[in-house]
């Protein structure tokens, strides 16, 4: 028996340990209350330092990089050619150093993420951090005011993790909020209300949280919530008319339009005021170059799995009276020149948000 420990006590932490036989680790991602069978884990391996072992799981649940690994638990990369056996395993060795170690599906985001994020504009007026709600788990759910809170023209919503393990979209909400603190002209014009973790308590435990049974926080915009921070981002957007909502997710874990961005559509009139935001996003991405969007993966509306089932988040927006609301999808992957990465996902939240702003002058002037 080696002497390793394998744990998902962590925040964002998600790992069933099967067995240690030699130098083999057998695990599986723990699915707690998902209805059927869903793909994020995230563990952290101690006593490791200068051992060869091999991950194996039962399920093919390794992305087109092999794992994401991380040595502090906050800047994550994927792991070096060759790590990666197959879908279902890897080998890793581990240096001197590496006696504490984190791997996992994707690019990890927890609160303490957004803290650290939010300690570098700690002292800025324009950006205010307020409580959503207790959750039921004890934890104080944040909502994020960013703009003009004494006359906003306009209200605009952003909301992430309605699916507790979607972490792309987080580094997505980090770009954005960068974006408009240092381009804020439409901050005298608007006022952005964002909740950056929809299913608090999910992200916090590592859960999955998609598909949850009964159902999960994407499925709960209906007369008696069930989830306390659901029931409260209802209550809020009530105080004010919604001018957009923008709900980020991730899409399935990989494949076809899984490895590109996109946007779930609804039907006109809505599908035209998507189309005008989305030419602004394929410009603006496709100049940057890396991670980009270009509308070729957008799923219409009533195809496959983008049905508007009016319980979603976006489906509420738009019974919000916005005139943009949709679903955003983010890889966990990418593919090649693309792969996502942490800093590429912010300066993509960066173009999303300079997409706002065209979007905004262009219908409002
Ligand atoms: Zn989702």
């Amino acid at each position: 028996m080696i002497d390793i420990a394998i744990r998902g006590s962590h925040p964002g932490g998600n790992i069933i340990l099967k067995s240690i036989e030699g130098d083999t680790v057998t695990l599986a991602q723990d699915l707690r209350d998902t209805n059927g069978t869903w793909f994020y884990w995230n563990f952290r391996i101690e006593h490791a330092a200068e051992k060869t072992l091999t991950f194996k799981f039962d399920e093919e649940l390794i992305g087109h990089h092999g794992p994401a690994v991380s040595r502090d638990g906050i800047r994550w990369d994927w792991a070096k050619n060759g790590v990666m056996i197959d879908r279902k395993s890897f080998r890793y060795t581990f240096g001197p150093d590496d006696n504490s170690f984190y791997f996992a599906f994707c690019m990890p985001y927890t609160a303490a993420d957004l803290q650290r994020f939010l300690g570098k504009h700690a002292d800025d007026p324009r950006l205010s951090l307020k409580i959503l709600t207790k959750t039921e788990a004890g934890y104080s759910a944040p909502l994020l005011l960013m703009g003009n809170r004494d006359k906003p023209e306009k209200h605009m919503v952003i909301t992430a993790r309605h699916h507790a393990c979607e972490s792309t979209a987080s580094y997505m909400i980090e770009g954005i909020i960068d974006y408009f603190l240092s381009n804020p002209k439409l901050l005298d014009k608007v006022l952005f209300h964002i909740v950056p973790f929809a299913d608090y308590d999910g992200v916090e435990h590592g859960d999955q949280g998609k598909s949850r049974i009964p159902h999960d926080h994407n499925r709960d915009y209906i007369d008696a919530p069930l989830y306390k921070t659901v029931e409260s981002i209802i209550r809020h957007c009530g105080d004010f008319p919604v001018f957009a909502g923008f709900d980020l997710h991730a899409p399935y874990k990989w494949g076809g339009r899984n490895d590109f961005p996109f946007i779930a559509k609804s039907a006109s009139p809505g599908k035209e005021e998507i189309e005008r935001f989305g030419a602004y996003l394929k410009t603006i991405s496709a100049s940057r170059g890396g991670l980009v969007y270009d509308g070729t993966q957008d799923i219409e509306a009533g195809v496959e799995w983008n049905l508007n089932e009016p319980s979603t988040c976006s489906s509420f927006m738009r019974r919000s009276g916005a005139k943009l609301a949709f679903t955003f999808e983010m890889p966990y992957f990418g593919i090649a020149p693309a792969r996502i990465t942490q800093q590429g996902l912010r300066n993509f939240g960066k173009d999303f948000a300079a997409a706002i702003e065209s979007y905004y002058y262009e219908v409002n002037t």
